[in-house]
């Protein structure tokens, strides 16, 4: 079998400094298809040299970046809009081989994209403020890029992180170091080819390929990084944090793990509720933060939504994610694949009802596929009712009263995302209140088309927020100017 994209075609090494370049000390590692486990490429591995001299890249373009207007900024960043948009086809394709996304789930470049035109036109909006009201003063505030950032990111939508976090800070004024995740470098790595097309100055932008360790732990220590803008797991979340608390206490921006649950009310529509929440638990094959992976419904309608719900996710198509007719792929890699494997277990071995699947699967004989799981009845302190599973996994308990859904609903470390179904709009609105979360959605799960809402978690989902213009905030400093007037002038 070949790849639509063949090995000589895909970008393997850094950009840095406005040039591509190996690693440092040659370092490698291989990128394999989670749907047919052939290699794909070797792309070069950051070292703490080549990430230091991301960094360096970054302080040094800053100064003149910073003091760009936003004019300038803008028609670069309008550039790299453009090309994302052409090269649509391109990332999709280079998704679907390195981390089994199917082609029929992707919209990341079209989302990335207006990222970079809309901030394009948010740099304008970096300004301060002036107030009278000090007698004899007049007073101003400037807002200020905070200087070099890093950006972390995961690998389940690596376009559209690279356009949440690169686009805001752009605008801001700052320069970026971007490290993509281990498990998907292969469109970031693009990305920075069509930087480099839109043609930036040399360390605006910088793209490093590598691990957590050494290249994420240097970026999140490094003196000169003076934030770090993260989305990943919780336990990494964690270790970003003090790293940063114990280097130069840089401002951190953490997106982070969830266990989103969805509250089915007998008044809902319940077939509809089923098909939406199946939808969300099938995106990315269950590898989604804002996945429904806790349902609860009223138990005088749990029958009928268990029936719609499972004969809805268990029609879904496996396959070769490069195939449009293919709704679901494999996980992402081995590693994702053999960490379901362990909740898989735990869920036999737990008190929980079977409703679905609970076993993987293979298509061909190729793929690191696992059936879509429905468990039931499941107590409350076990480990794939606390923990983020992230696959195609769900547990679907019952509740009496609205108080006992909220009380279920909140008990948990984490806060992304919840959702209430429901015809009653004073209950939906009770409940959209009571929720202990970043986002709610009422009688609907996350909608990606919501682009000018902000994105980000209460509690252990992390801190700060993004999307359209919610970020631009987070890059800048404030700087508060006092002017004494003379005696005279008073
Ligand atoms: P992860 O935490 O394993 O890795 C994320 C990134 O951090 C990768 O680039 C990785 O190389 C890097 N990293 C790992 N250890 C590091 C360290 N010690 N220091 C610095 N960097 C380090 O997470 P993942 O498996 O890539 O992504 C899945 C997780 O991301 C899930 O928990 C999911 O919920 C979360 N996520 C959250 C959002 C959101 O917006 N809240 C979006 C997507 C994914």
């Amino acid at each position: 079998m070949g790849f639509p994209i063949p090995s000589d075609k895909i970008e393997r090494r850094h950009y840095i400094n406005g040039a591509f370049s190996e690693s440092s000390d040659k370092g490698t590692f291989e990128v394999k298809s989670p749907y047919s486990h052939e290699k794909i490429v070797d792309m070069c591995e950051a070292s703490v040299d080549d990430t230091n001299r991301a960094v360096a890249a970054a302080k040094a373009a800053f100064p003149a970046w910073s003091n760009t207007s936003p004019d300038i900024r803008s028609s670069y960043m309008k550039r790299l809009a453009g090309l994302i948009k052409q090269s649509n086809t391109e990332l999709m394709q280079l998704d679907a081989m390195s981390m089994g996304r199917p082609v029929s789930q992707y919209f990341d470049a079209m989302f990335a994209s207006s990222l970079f035109e809309h901030y394009a036109i948010m740099g304008y909006e970096a300004q301060g403020t002036t107030s009278l009201n000090t007698p004899g003063f007049i007073n101003m505030t400037l807002r200020q890029p905070i200087g070099p950032v890093a950006a972390i990111i995961p690998w389940n939508v690596s376009t559209m992180m690279f356009g949440m976090k690169v686009a805001p800070a752009l605008a801001a004024g700052c320069t970026v170091v971007l490290k993509s995740s281990e498990k998907a470098p292969l469109t970031p790595a693009k990305l920075a080819v069509l930087a480099h097309e839109a043609g930036f100055p040399p360390g605006v932008i910088n793209v490093l390929s590598g691990y957590g360790t050494p290249s994420g732990t240097t970026l999140s220590s490094h003196m000169d990084i003076r934030l770090i803008n993260f989305t990943g797991s919780t336990v990494t979340g964690r270790k970003i944090q003090a790293a940063a608390a114990s280097s130069n206490l840089k401002k951190v921006v953490l997106e982070l793990g969830g266990k989103s649950p969805a509250l089915i009310f007998e008044d809902a529509n319940i077939e509809k509720a089923a098909g939406e929440t199946v939808s969300s638990l099938q995106f990315l094959m269950g590898q989604a933060c804002v996945a429904n992976s806790r349902i609860y419904v009223q138990e005088t309608v749990a029958d009928r939504f268990k029936a719609a719900f499972i004969a809805n996710f268990k029609a879904a198509k496996k396959g070769d994610p490069l195939l449009p007719e293919t709704q679901q792929g494999p996980q992402a890699d081995e590693i994702q694949y053999e960490r379901i494997k362990t909740y898989l277990k735990a869920a036999k071995e737990g008190k929980g009802t079977l409703e679905l699947g609970g076993e993987v699967a293979q298509v061909d004989g190729k793929g690191y596929f696992i059936e879509p799981t429905v468990y039931s009845n499941v107590p409350e302190d076990e480990k794939t009712q606390k923990e983020e599973v992230f696959g195609p996994f769900v547990n679907i308990n019952t509740f009496k009263t609205e108080a006992e859904a909220i009380e279920k609903a909140n008990d948990t470390e984490y806060g992304l995302y919840a959702s209430v179904y429901t015809n009653d709009l004073s209950r939906a609105m009770r409940v959209a209140k009571a929720f202990q979360s970043g986002q709610v959605g009422v009688n609907c799960t996350s909608p990606s088309s919501a682009k000018d809402m902000p994105f980000g978690g209460y509690k252990s989902s992390g801190q700060g927020r993004e999307g359209f213009g919610y970020s631009l905030d987070e890059y800048l400093e404030v700087k508060s100017v006092y002017i004494k007037l003379d005696e005279a002038v008073r």
